[in-house]
């Protein structure tokens, strides 16, 4: 049996003719740029999020670069995130100038451990980017109560996380900002690149929306220096069909993580914890294993695709040796790095693909 680690193909066949369409309209009417396309998905995911505003950009990465910079980050200043993410969440703190201050994770969840947070505000801190890895929201009321205290923004790295709730609020709308990704392997994946920045905030949405069109309102007239970075009206048409099955494809995701959960529970690996008041929307179904490394390995032979996200934690990447980090600073970030592998729980999985990859993994840790 082969069991990808995610299968794209599977899902566009149950939505090919449908979305061959709505790209087609796109062509026809050569509406390429903004326009009623990128609008009308705007409004959806408006709606989705519980949001009042939101703007198409280019990328999740683009989503919080604009998003911190409507924040006023710049040279000089101190952004607190996470050290157990993807690159891009503290990528964009150093391109803006500024320096990303990593505060380590709570190893049941794989988000920001909040108890460790208010050690490393400093004068120079602007803003908190939690991250809510994997799809499970991070735990944010002590996160808004520090910034409310503190004068921080809090920008929402919900990259992984649309649809995802915590204490019956959808991600995204909880910080000042919220971002997400429509990076194809996200839950809801672009046919490309693409990105949103949500927010109730009218100034921020303002600002983001200027930004992402270099600066300019009116066109031609720049009070700021801005980007081009603008969701492209094919992706939006894309993503507004895909929108309409993103709760059923999310609801099968959880299924196969309840069914891993049942079918995992009595062997020598951790499941994910999903924390009882959160909607865990699982963009990746993460374990925690001694042998990783054995069961990578015997895993590819057998066909099961895994990923490891993420083997090298940020304060360790290379680009980052000025920041003066060491190995030892951020233990479970570090340990999670060692340990974490992630299975397939894209929606189309079938049950005896689930049985499958299971028995490959008893294979290795015995039942
Ligand atoms: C995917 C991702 C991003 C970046 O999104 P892109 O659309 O690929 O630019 C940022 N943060 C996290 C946590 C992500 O998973």
């Amino acid at each position: 049996m082969n069991v990808p680690l995610l299968d794209l193909k599977a899902q566009f066949a149950t939505i090919k003719e449908e979305l061959k369409a709505a790209v087609d309209e796109v062509m026809e009417s050569c509406s390429f740029i903004l326009g009623p396309y990128v609008r009308d998905f705007e409004e959806k995911v408006a709606v989705y999020t519980d949001t009042k505003y939101a703007i198409g950009v280019a990328s999740g990465t683009d989503a919080l670069l604009l998003s911190l910079r409507a924040c006023g980050v710049g040279p000089g200043d101190e952004v607190i995130t996470v050290p157990y993410s993807f690159f891009a969440t503290a990528g964009v703190i150093s391109r803006l100038g500024a320096t990303p201050v990593f505060v380590d994770i709570d190893p049941i969840t794989f988000n920001i451990n909040p108890d460790l947070i208010s050690e490393k505000i400093t004068s120079q801190t602007k803003a908190i980017m939690p991250v809510h890895l994997f799809g499970q929201c991070a735990e944010m009321d002590p996160i808004l109560s520090l910034a409310e205290e503190h004068n921080l923004k809090v920008v929402e790295d919900a990259a992984q996380a649309i649809g995802a709730e915590y204490r019956g609020r959808k991600s995204g709308s909880i910080g000042h900002l919220g971002c997400f990704s429509f990076f194809p392997s996200k839950n809801l994946g672009g046919l490309g690149d693409g990105g949103m920045v949500v927010t109730n905030d009218p100034e921020l949405a303002e600002l983001v929306r200027i930004l992402r069109v270099h600066g300019s309102k009116p066109k031609y007239f720049h009070s700021i220096v801005g980007y081009n970075s603008r969701l492209d009206a094919l992706q939006a048409a894309a993503l507004g069909v895909k929108l309409k099955y993103l709760d059923e494809w999310t609801d099968k995701r959880r299924e196969h993580a309840r069914i891993y959960d049942d079918m995992l529970k009595d062997l020598p690996v951790s499941t994910p914890h999903a924390q009882e008041y959160n909607r865990h929307i699982y963009n990746q179904y993460t374990i925690r294993v001694k042998n990783r490394e054995g069961l990578e390995q015997h895993l590819k032979i057998k066909n099961v695709g895994t990923a490891l996200y993420y083997p090298l934690p940020l304060h360790l990447q290379e680009c980052y040796r000025n920041l003066g980090y060491r190995e030892g600073d951020f233990p479970e970030s570090e340990r999670a790095a060692k340990e974490s592998i992630s299975l397939p729980v894209y929606p189309e999985l079938t049950l005896q693909q689930q049985e499958y990859v299971v028995a490959r993994i008893i294979d290795v840790t015995g039942a």
